[in-house]
């Protein structure tokens, strides 16, 4: 089998596998390579790069950051990331500090809603790893104040919910010279998060994301419908970027997703990984 999965998180930050249980489920399923991509944070990658020799499948150290963008969100995916980068660290801590400061102020927000949750039990959920939302609608869901995880974010935490509290990101542009300067290679996240209005405003982005170093974009994901993964499979040829696909696995908290399985039946192959190393460490050149 030649499939491989370019977005997958862990206990690092909302999956609910370790990194070492992720990389024994990818060879479980017959992946050949995987990145793992945490949110914020490159924590998990040691263990996860660890996991790869163990088993005897490719890792790829990555990350997925949160960058500045309205009225969406943007998430810059990097991969073959340097992760013993002390830079990139130092920079990372500055995010995880802004969730440290906003993860209370939701917790108070739901307070004042009335509802019985403290942040120790979020902690909880998060089983050690980075806190995020998706712990805070666990305990929501736990605590029978939601009948689903979705409809947490839908009523409260959602991006236009009443607890919703939003955190420090960095700039594009500040997210893709982190990503480069430590050796990796910049990609956009499932495009129709930036909830664009228009093919000629989705291009004017990606133009100028490229600009400032993007070099691929995520073509193949679950939640693209056929015309869109077309129409992103169309703007990566017209720009020169490559593509990549991931499932976004997070383990329980997404039981429908499965590692490798990008929507419709959609799987992606290890050459995919080979155009991405062929760019990898192309920022740290002068
Ligand atoms: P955070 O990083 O704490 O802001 O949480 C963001 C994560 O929450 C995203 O990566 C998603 O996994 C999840 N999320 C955000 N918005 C929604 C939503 N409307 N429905 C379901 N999950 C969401
Ligand atoms: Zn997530
Ligand atoms: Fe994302
Ligand atoms: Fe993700």
């Amino acid at each position: 089998m030649d499939i491989v999965d370019l977005h997958v998180h862990s206990t690092a930050s909302d999956g609910s596998l370790t990194p070492r249980e992720l990389v024994a489920e990818a060879k479980a399923q017959g992946l050949r390579a995987l990145a793992l991509t945490d949110h914020d944070t490159i924590d998990g990658l040691a263990e996860a790069i660890a996991a790869g020799i163990e088993f005897d499948l490719e890792v790829i150290p990555g990350i997925e950051i949160s960058a500045r963008h309205e009225p969406g969100s943007m998430h810059i995916l990097g991969y073959f990331l340097d992760y013993r980068s002390q830079l990139l660290a130092s920079r990372l801590q500055v995010l995880q500090q802004a969730r440290a400061e906003r993860n209370p102020q939701i917790v108070a927000k739901l307070q004042k809603l009335g509802m019985n949750i403290t942040l120790a039990e979020v902690a909880r959920a998060s089983g050690g790893g980075q806190v995020g939302r998706p712990h805070i609608a666990q305990v929501l869901v736990q605590k029978g104040y939601v009948a689903s995880f979705q409809e947490a974010f839908e009523r409260y935490i959602g991006n236009h919910g009443p607890a919703y509290v939003s955190k420090f990101r960095f700039p594009p542009q500040e997210a893709i010279a982190l990503i480069r300067a430590a050796g990796g290679v910049a990609g956009l996240a499932h495009p129709f998060t930036l909830e664009y209005t228009s093919v000629g405003h989705l291009r004017h982005i990606l133009e100028q994301l490229q600009s400032w170093g993007l070099a691929a974009l995520e073509v193949y994901y679950p939640e693209h419908t056929p015309e869109r993964t077309e129409l992103y499979r169309q703007l990566a040829k017209e720009l020169g970027l490559l593509m990549t696909g991931g499932s976004d696995y997070h383990g329980d908290i997404k039981p429908e997703i499965r590692l490798g399985q990008l929507g419709s039946g959609q799987t992606i192959g290890y050459e995919f990984v080979a155009r991405l190393k062929a760019q990898a460490g192309e920022g740290t050149k002068a």
